[in-house]
């Protein structure tokens, strides 16, 4: 048997980091027993995904090194590997088990869908819908099957009895069926759920082994069930452990900066990322703590992979990049990354157009735009000694920023205008007044280059970071006073 893993991203939103880590045990897993390893986007969510999310993801694995054998852009024999291009083999799988009686259409409308599971609340039992809860009349599902009211493709599920699913760090995992319910395969428009196409996609690309976060588990009794429907062999399933902040709550973008585009733009170099994440709740048999990918591919054994979840440090992974910039990098290779970073045509192209008409010689422009070419600015409270407000108005207008800038999906310069503009509104001030702690957050000083192309320039996650810095710096937010923040933000 072949070895084949895969890594299936849903491409909406920034490239996380999450997604690297998983890729990078998949790729070690299959090179291992030599393998292959497969990339597949999982985009049937219509309404998020977006193509420069899926390019990002594609730009951020490949910078990463972690290089995929098959996949929408360099094709291969199971394609297409983008799930929205498959459409026509779900709705076959989808036929196949409403006439092997697996699957049922099921015409309920959202109203009584609420209305069934609010009298389920108010009688206390699960909150699972099963096959016999969805059920109408004969007479009325003829009725709406006739008249041709929209409906969904749902699967079969026991009413009682153990789930029992095979985990191979996590040995065996059993679930109540009463907890599993009725789960929707095929949408009202057509398109399949991420369960059906998730399980006919590992069949149909032969994947073998799935490797993949532990938020998926309970999903694993119903792709079990469906592999039980079509009669097929399932792959081993291997749940990883979540990456986690310091504190211990899930790695989350509140948090910690969670998008590979960050560590790109802070300037860390990728063998040190792909490092760091091989050392997420694995180990190297000597317990080294830098250790090349090949390295890494050459030694690598799942069962070393340990369940407490692991802790994604900033600190530690600025420390073990530093270790590589002094270790690994000579003159050449330093100004290759420097190149590879921020010191390109490319990056300084966007920055002429900022520059240009605020200097009158050239050795002003590292003054005036340094900001473009560094991390988070070295800011303190007294940096905002020329702004007019108490501490807390300035927090709150940094916060509120940030908490609306998580939201933005594409990231230009309208659209952050146009939060701009809102949350100016809720505070009753000026685009001006508002901006000017912005500024400072932003570019570190109380004159620059404009404040709006730095934010698009800079990219949300480096942005929203200087934002959380300045926040910090200014005392940060008590859990009080978030309570309260939150509540005021909600009612915007
Ligand atoms: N599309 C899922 C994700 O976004 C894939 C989960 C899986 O690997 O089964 O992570």
């Amino acid at each position: 048997m072949t070895v084949r893993t895969r890594i299936a991203p849903s491409p909406t939103g920034d490239p996380h980091v999450g997604t690297a880590y998983i890729a990078l045990f998949n790729l070690c897993f299959a090179r291992a027993h030599g393998g292959q390893f497969i990339l597949r986007i999982e985009d049937t969510d219509r309404e998020r995904s977006t193509a420069e999310s899926e390019q990002m993801i594609l730009d951020s694995l490949c910078w990463l090194g972690l290089d995929w054998d098959e996949g929408p852009d360099v094709g291969g024999p199971h394609g297409p590997y983008r799930q929205s291009e498959r459409g026509d083999i779900y709705a076959e799988y989808a036929r196949k088990l409403l006439d092997s009686g697996h699957a049922f259409k099921c015409y309920r409308t959202s109203e009584e869908l609420d209305e069934l599971r609010e009298s389920r609340k108010a009688a206390g039992q699960h909150m699972a819908l099963k096959p016999a809860d969805l059920a109408l009349p004969a007479e009325e599902q003829a009725r709406r099957e006739a008249e041709g009211w929209p409906y969904v493709v749902r699967m079969h599920v026991p009413s009682e009895g153990t789930c029992v699913v095979e985990d191979m760090l996590r040995g065996t995992i059993e679930v109540e069926w009463a907890q599993v319910d009725a789960q929707i395969l095929l949408k009202s428009d057509g398109m399949p759920t991420y369960h059906l196409a998730n399980v006919v996609d590992d069949h149909l690309m032969g994947i073998t082994h799935v490797l993949r976060g532990e938020e998926w588990i309970n999903s694993a009794p119903k792709h079990q069930l469906l592999y039980e429907y079509f009669g097929w062999p399932m792959p081993t399933l291997c749940h990883m452990p979540l990456l986690r902040n310091p504190d211990k709550s899930k790695l989350s973008k509140r948090k910690n900066p969670t998008s590979i585009n960050y560590y790109r733009r802070m300037g860390f170099l990728p063998q040190a990322v792909t490092n760091y994440l091989g050392r997420m709740g694995w180990s190297m048999p000597d317990e080294r703590e830098k250790f090349s990918l090949d390295e890494m591919m050459a030694h690598f054994d799942v069962h070393r992979v340990s369940l407490g979840g692991p802790v994604f440090d900033l600190e530690k992974l600025t420390w073990l990049n530093g270790v590589y910039i002094r270790e690994d990098l000579d003159d050449t290779a330093l100004l290759q990354a420097l190149r590879d970073w921020a010191f390109n045509e490319d990056y300084v192209r966007q920055i002429l157009p900022q520059v240009r008409p605020r200097v009158d010689t050239l050795s002003q422009v590292m003054p005036l735009a340094g900001h473009f070419f560094s991390g988070l600015p070295a800011i303190n409270e007294a940096s905002f000694s020329s702004v007019k407000m108490e501490r807390d108005e300035l927090v709150k207008i940094l916060q509120f920023l940030v908490w609306r800038l998580e939201g933005v999906t594409r990231w230009d310069k309208e659209s952050l205008l146009a939060e701009v503009k809102l949350l100016g509104e809720h505070f009753e001030l000026k685009m001006k007044a508002f901006l000017a702690p912005v500024f400072i957050a932003i570019t570190g000083s109380a004159t620059s280059t404009s404040v709006m192309d730095a934010m698009a320039i800079l990219g949300s996650d480096m942005t929203r970071a200087r934002l959380r810095h300045a926040i910090e710096v200014l005392g940060g937010v008590s859990k009080k006073q978030a309570k309260r923040l939150e509540k005021e933000f909600r009612e915007l």
